[in-house]
């Protein structure tokens, strides 16, 4: 088989893979997540649903799509969510279509989702890999939400309060990050993700076969 035909093969076998990323808020997840993305156009965040109102800059189906907290218990009802969950007040769900358009595609997904939103998804997506990312301490994660000006004191304050109880739970995951300087977290981030790629289970065995036959 010539080098471009092996390629080609392998490229419409390729099927992607999950990662799911918990963090208390303000450690750095989405900045990290948007970084990552643009370091890896093959890496697709998967939006998620919210009853939590748009921040300053926040886009409609970008970001989250913002919907009313009736609009969140229909698609309850009607089975959209992979797992969903109550965070800081507000309700979160990762839409079970978005992740299997993501999936067929061939792309590799972020799930941006709480400790309980993981440990959900962990009985139904045996085969994804669970990161936790941790601040270098609870003082800075106040710094860092503070800084962001995007909440106010109330939520900040909600927020440091769920912080201890959210990274009591970091053993659940297979991947621990620390984001202190945020190039190492990125490259810690991308080593995790390239050596996941590289897994003999992940590998494409049809194109290897190939190889050989
Ligand atoms: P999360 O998504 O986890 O709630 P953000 O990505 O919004 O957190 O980051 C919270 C704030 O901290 C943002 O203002 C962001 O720019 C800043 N930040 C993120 N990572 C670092 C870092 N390694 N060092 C300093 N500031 C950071
Ligand atoms: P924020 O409001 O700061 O964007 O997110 C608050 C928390 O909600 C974060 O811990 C984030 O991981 C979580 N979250 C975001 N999307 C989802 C989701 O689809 N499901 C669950 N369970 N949590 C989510």
């Amino acid at each position: 088989m010539t080098n471009a035909k092996a390629k080609k093969t392998s490229k419409k076998k390729s099927t992607g893979t999950t990662f799911v990323v918990s963090a208390p808020s303000g450690a750095g997840k989405s900045t990290l997540c948007s970084r990552l993305m643009s370091k890896m156009p093959n890496l697709k965040l998967s939006v998620s649903y919210t009853t939590r109102p748009p921040r300053k800059g926040e886009k409609q189906d970008v970001h989250y799509s913002f919907v009313t907290e009736k609009k969140f218990m229909n698609l309850i009802a009607k089975g959209e969510f992979a797992e969903w969950a109550m965070v800081h007040g507000n309700l979160y769900g990762t839409s079970l279509k978005r992740i299997r358009k993501l999936n067929r595609d061939g792309y590799d997904i972020i799930l941006d989702v709480d400790v309980r939103g993981a440990q959900q998804l962990r009985s139904t997506c045996n085969e994804a890999v669970y990161i936790f990312i941790l601040p270098p301490s609870l003082r800075t994660l106040k710094k860092r939400l503070k800084d962001r000006s995007t909440d106010s004191s109330e939520t900040i304050t909600q927020r440091m309060k769920n912080a201890g109880g959210e990274i009591a739970h970091y053993r659940e995951y297979d991947y621990v990050v620390v984001n202190d300087n945020i190039d190492q977290a990125l490259k810690d981030l991308e080593s995790i993700i390239s050596s996941t790629k590289l897994r003999t289970e992940r590998a494409d065995h049809g194109w290897i076969k190939n190889i050989i036959r």
